[in-house]
């Protein structure tokens, strides 16, 4: 793929997940944030946003922020202080964007998300659905880790990985990781000048790992050894994605203008990749059988309802996946549930408007979304 193909994969792509640096939010000497930088990055996004394009950003910088408030100024913190520092930061990082967005018409709203939230498949849900209707009512979700609770053991420690997740968990068509390092190198640039950047990589093969290490920037914890995992997610889940210079004024725009990046390119595009993961990678845990009406409704293309759905089998979780049989047997596809097994049960045969008064509560209005559905006969697309 050339330069142009790359730089029209941003301004073609429907939804974006940008990851920013610490080392670009935040003056590491006076650890004070640099709002030049940022009301440019608000400009780019609300260029993105008034061409119709979906814009995700995942933040770094409220430790680096928040250190100071705290007077935790001396070198290396200690975990405990990295999260009260967090905490402290995170409150005048999620203003700041607040004040630099707002001018532009842009909603933003704070979403703090620990390793948990996307390897626990409820929570996964819940984080899936809760950045999906953000992204529906047009806002911009601004993502950071959720420091003050992840502990050692269980933390992302850093956003390059967290952004990887989320570009698969929203099924984003690009990712871009802005930082201070301009792209991936054959060796680190700093030590051997024959190192040659490399602009396009369609697989992280070991090759491409051995290249990676050692190179990384001060202020923020992700090296590239950070932003290859995060590659691996993203390309996983059909979403190309980029390593980037931030630190000019406008950073989107120079990529958009053909500036240099490296660029990782998937196989396949986000809504095939999904598919293929509920098709092939989870087990089905029960099976919902169907009438002939909601048959003739998958066949096209629309979602499947409580209503047509004329009995269950198996003990599944919402969010479990499940066959769909017709009555006399025959598997038409799979998907994920939006109910428990108990729950569908109690709403199977019954019209959606009726959920809230028999489960006493409004969940989905459908048993399986279309998006969350696989069809047998090849209904990959
Ligand atoms: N979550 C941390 C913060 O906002 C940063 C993690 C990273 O360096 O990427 O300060």
């Amino acid at each position: 793929m050339n330069a142009a193909a790359q730089t029209s994969a941003l301004t073609t792509a429907r939804r974006i997940v940008v990851k920013i640096g610490s080392s670009l939010l935040v003056d590491a000497e006076r650890g004070s944030l640099r709002r030049a930088w940022l009301e440019g990055l608000a400009a780019d996004v609300a260029r993105l946003k008034g061409r119709g394009q979906e814009v995700v950003l995942v933040s770094s910088g409220a430790i680096a922020l928040g250190r100071r408030h705290l007077k935790f100024t001396d070198g290396e913190l200690r975990l405990e202080e990295k999260q009260a520092a967090a905490a402290a930061g995170m409150i005048r990082l999620a203003h700041a964007y607040q004040e630099t967005m707002e001018p532009h018409g842009i909603t933003v709203a704070q979403v703090l998300l620990t390793l948990d939230d996307s390897e626990n498949r409820r929570r996964y849900l819940n984080a899936r659905s809760t950045l999906l209707t953000l992204i529906g009512a047009g806002a911009v979700p601004l993502i950071n880790e959720n420091d003050t609770v992840a502990t050692d053991e269980i933390r992302f420690g850093d956003n390059d990985r967290l952004a990887g997740r989320v570009a698969a968990m929203v099924s984003a068509d690009v990712c871009v990781l802005l930082s201070d390092v301009d792209g991936l190198y054959t060796a680190d640039p700093r030590a051997d000048a024959a190192a040659k950047f490399i602009d396009e990589v369609d697989d992280v093969t070991p090759e491409i790992e051995a290249m990676a290490e050692g190179a990384g920037s001060k202020l923020g914890s992700g090296g590239m050894v950070t932003k290859l995992i995060a590659a691996r997610a993203a390309i996983a889940a059909g979403c190309r994605m980029a390593i980037a210079d931030g630190r000019e004024t406008h950073p989107l725009k120079r990529i958009e203008d053909g500036g240099r990046a490296t660029w990782f390119v998937p196989r396949s595009n986000p809504k095939a990749a999904r598919k293929l993961w509920i098709a092939g990678t989870l087990k089905p845990e029960g099976v919902l059988i169907v009438d002939d009406g909601a048959l003739k409704a998958l066949k096209t293309g629309k979602s499947l309802l409580p209503a047509g759905i004329v009995r269950i089998e198996g003990g599944f979780r919402r969010g479990d996946a499940v066959l769909v049989k017709t009555a006399d047997g025959r598997e038409i596809g799979r998907g994920l549930s939006a109910y428990s097994a108990d729950d569908a049960r109690l709403i199977k045969g019954h019209k959606t408007s009726e959920i809230e008064t028999l489960l006493g509560y409004r969940g989905r209005d459908e048993m399986i979304h279309r998006d969350d559905l696989v069809l047998s006969d090849g209904g990959l697309g």
